[in-house]
């Protein structure tokens, strides 16, 4: 018998300053204990040990030169996590705050996603501190060619698949796919978010957004509810918030807010418009990074320093990055009157918020399963890849909407509470968890 806490304080000391994959591993084992304390075959396979311990870490010196033609030096990873089910697969991150214990918390969290997407593709993540931001478009290009000399060593389009995340869009991709295929002169796809014109799938930009929405639709649904004339609030404003909220218009409802490092805007009007993303995305790849010109420029309101929770919505996407959404926050847009609340980045609430949404019987969809259409549609891109084919933008789209409906059943089959709530975190949990733990079992040790 799996005792949670005995589980966790073995996990904690193996794995020490590592709060992220501690935080990300309680809430998954919290969910499936249970069940794995009911099938025995679970236990003698040691399974829980097993999926908390990634198969591979691999981290590398990164050395690339600044327009100074100073040395800088950063630090590469690439977390292979589990490929019980497929290749691995995940997303590389840039970002200043990335710490081996973060890409492992994001391994994990990937590992049970893919296995929500219905594809067969295993976990993995990767990336470096290093911080895209303010630099210039060759600093970047001799970033991407150094790690990616170290990192083509370890991946390949069977064994393991990167894409972006945050701070690695279309340019890191082909920047990163262009020095690949230099070295393996290869046009395998290795990289999974490429542009239209060397492999990418259509919708692949927009997936992540775009799929948040088709989860949050049949949650509302789910509830006798419709996302028609809902007001909704978003945190960030890059890719995924930008799909987001262009799927959220188009289903008939208003997003009101977006925010940035400087702080949030308040739009009544609603920023779902092309012309007002247009603008956003100048802020964003401008190397300014801001959002607050596109309060003078729309005529909406600026609150410096601030997430947008304190906004009163019908329904809250943290869209940013992991731990956006404290307790504070959460109890903030409960007595407000929220009604849904749908993480959208990896592991976007702390984890008191999440129970505390829980507790009030709000619905509340796990970023594994609510964010799980980007990777879904890198899924297909690998397929067109191997095919060698491309589908059109309607086919993709259709694929995406019918992945989420099925990820969202699935976390209703599994998670549905003795008194009819649904717990999207459980069933999300159980769900991933049962298909890689069962294909552990099957292949043996
Ligand atoms: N970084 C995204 C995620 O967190 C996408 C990964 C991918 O497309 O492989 O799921």
């Amino acid at each position: 018998m799996y005792k949670l806490d005995s589980f966790m304080a073995e996990l904690e000391r193996k794995n020490p300053a590592q709060p992220e994959f501690i935080q990300a591993t309680r809430e998954v084992i919290e969910s499936v204990i249970d069940v794995v304390n009911e099938n025995p075959v679970y236990e003698k396979n040691k399974i829980l040990e097993r999926m908390t311990e990634p198969d591979r870490v691999f981290s590398f010196r990164v050395e690339w030169e600044d327009d100074l033609g100073s040395l800088q030096v950063n630090r590469g990873y690439r977390v292979q996590f589990n490929n019980a089910i497929g290749p691995y697969k995940g997303g590389l991150r840039f970002h200043s705050s990335v710490t081996l214990g973060t890409l492992k918390f994001l391994g994990f969290e990937q590992t049970l996603k893919n296995s929500l997407t219905t594809l067969p593709m295993g976990g993995a993540k990767g990336g470096s501190d290093f911080n895209p931001r303010g630099k210039s478009d060759s600093e970047i290009l001799r970033f991407c060619r150094s790690f990616m000399t170290e990192l083509q060593k370890y991946i390949g389009p069977d064994t393991d698949v990167p894409a972006g995340d945050i701070g690695v869009g279309a340019r890191e991709i082909g920047f990163l796919y262009g020095q690949y295929k230099k070295i393996r002169d290869e046009n395998t796809g290795v990289l999974t978010g490429k542009g239209i014109n060397f492999g990418g799938s259509l919708v692949r930009p927009e997936a992540t957004g775009f799929g948040t929405m088709y989860f949050a639709d049949e949650m509302l649904k789910a509830h006798g509810d419709t996302i028609v004339g809902k007001t909704i609030a978003l945190s960030g404003f890059g890719n995924v918030a930008w799909g987001a909220a262009v799927k959220a218009t188009q289903l008939g409802a208003k997003v009101v807010t977006i925010s940035g490092p400087d702080g949030y805007i308040y739009d009544a009007d609603g920023v779902g418009t092309e012309e007002k993303w247009a603008f956003m995305n100048y802020l964003r790849t401008s190397n300014n990074d801001v959002v607050e010109p596109y309060a003078k420029k729309f005529g909406a309101t600026f609150v410096a320093g601030k997430k947008p929770w304190e906004v009163a919505v019908d329904m809250a996407f943290p869209c940013a990055i992991q731990n956006e959404l404290s307790l504070e926050d959460a109890k903030t847009l409960v007595s407000n009157g929220v009604r849904y609340v749908v993480e959208t980045s990896n592991m976007g609430c702390e984890a008191e918020a999440a129970t505390y949404f829980i507790e009030k019987k709000i619905p509340f969809g796990p970023g594994k399963a609510a964010n799980a259409g980007g990777v879904a549609v890198s899924g297909l891109e690998m397929s067109q890849n191997a095919m060698h084919l491309a589908w059109s933008a309607q086919e993709v789209d259709e694929k995406l909407h019918a992945i989420m409906v099925k990820i969202h059943e699935a976390c209703v089959l599994e998670g549905k509470d003795e008194d009819g709530y649904i717990n999207y975190v459980k069933g999300a949990n159980i769900a991933g968890f049962k298909k890689v733990a069962d294909a552990m079992v099957m292949m043996g040790y």
